[in-house]
């Protein structure tokens, strides 16, 4: 079959199933209220699905230090970092951002990323090679998966937070080097992963322990600095990836890890060595972010943060739906139905509410989710009136 054919066939499928996705277009800035194009013109949304969890991707002084940036370093960086795209921007955020995770990991440095994808596939294809054995956990984002893959490592995919599962495998390898792979907070489910008995089960096994932890740095943690320090973890077998573009409101990624690993990364990793540098702009405002994230502002916003999902969950009466056990600010309903759970988040869009529906493959078959997502910039009145949508809805379904 001729590839235009075969492919119209295929989205007919992604249809009847659907599976279909389209983006809708965003007309403001990224914050709760905002508008969307609608026809000719545009309508005003209530949303709950972005990651800009502390309200900095469209905050003042993170706006202003961008375009300070840019006046000081122009737009686009020129090359890629190892040829002439490292700035003094790139540097000093690489040395705030390893201060961060020192406590975490001895002689830590950080190299910054231009997203969490790249971070990821960075790390695992050249941390990892066929000589290697991952220990994956079976939620982990699909950036770790094809970290994974690209490595060429031998992989074993453990039940989600089953350390028995986890511990039997470790033991039955015998793999010249060993890594546990995982996401520290899932991204699609809002739990935590029990790092400590991962790194537990690291060190009796010899292995390294590698953690996403896009969805917890800037949120979780004493001043932000995220999972290990909420955990107060301490080991140099830990690679620690962080975001940029969720909490912290702008783009990219870090990895912080032993300094001879971040060295290794620098001269090996093909997705940090052969691509341009991202705009040294991004880099002052990601200052900007860090040192609102971290300071006396960022821990107003977070204590904000943590009483809008106590709201949420409090709030809420969604049976036969499930509500997932999170404590974080990705807040799940698990609806099971691709169709019914479109169908409940559409007549939310009716009533200008904007909460991303959840389809496989992002999750597992039977089990489509609305993914709420709360910001420290939602006001308690906002997150009632979504409580009091999602109350009626689960009172009397939508036709499918
Ligand atoms: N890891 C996890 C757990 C994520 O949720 C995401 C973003 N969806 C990423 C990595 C990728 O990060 P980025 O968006 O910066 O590429």
């Amino acid at each position: 079959m001729d590839l235009l054919q075969e492919l119209r066939s295929r989205l007919g499928l992604l249809q009847q199933n659907q599976l279909l996705r389209a983006r809708r277009v965003v007309v403001g800035a990224c914050r709760p209220q905002t508008a969307v194009l609608d026809g000719d013109g545009s309508r005003s949304m209530l949303a709950f699905c972005s990651n800009d969890y502390l309200g900095l991707a469209a905050h003042p002084a993170v706006v202003e230090a961008l375009e300070r940036g840019a006046r000081q370093f122009g737009v686009g960086s020129g090359a890629s970092h190892l040829i002439s795209g490292h700035y003094l921007a790139h540097h000093r955020l690489e040395e705030r951002l390893a201060a961060l995770q020192s406590p975490h990991i001895p002689e830590c440095r950080a190299l910054f990323c231009a997203s969490g994808y790249l971070a990821n596939i960075a790390v695992l294809s050249s941390l990892a090679d066929d000589e290697t054995e991952i220990f994956s956990e079976e939620l982990n984002h699909a950036s770790l998966i094809d970290g994974i893959r690209l490595s060429g490592a031998r992989r074993q995919v453990y039940p989600h937070a089953d350390l028995a599962a986890l511990a039997q495998r470790l033991r039955a390898s015998n793999a010249r080097r060993k890594m546990i792979v995982t996401d520290a907070v899932f991204s699609m489910d809002g739990d935590l992963a029990p790092l400590p008995r991962l790194l537990e089960l690291a060190g009796q096994h010899g292995a390294w322990l590698m953690v996403d932890d896009a969805h917890g740095f800037g949120v979780l943690g004493e001043r932000g600095r995220g999972s290990l320090a909420h955990w107060g973890l301490r080991s140099e077998h830990l690679v620690y990836v962080g975001t940029l573009g969720k909490a912290l409101g702008v783009a990219g990624a870090f990895v912080a890890a032993h300094a001879t690993v971040i060295e290794w990364l620098v001269q090996r990793a093909r997705p940090y060595v052969f691509s341009t540098a991202s705009p040294p702009a991004l880099a002052v405002a990601l200052e900007a972010a860090l040192e609102i994230s971290t300071g006396a502002q960022g821990e107003s916003r977070r204590a904000a943060l943590i009483e809008r999902i106590a709201q949420l969950r409090a709030g809420l009466a969604v049976q036969p739906w499930r509500l997932l056990a999170s404590t974080t600010p990705i807040q799940p309903i698990v609806i099971g139905d691709n169709a019914a759970t479109m169908a409940v988040a559409g007549a939310l869009q009716a009533r200008g509410l904007w909460v991303a529906g959840i389809r496989p493959p992002t999750v597992p078959p039977g089990s489509a989710r609305l993914r709420i997502t709360l910001s420290a910039a939602h006001t308690p009145a906002q997150v009632d009136q979504l409580a009091a949508a999602l109350n009626a809805l689960a009172a009397q379904p939508p036709d499918r």
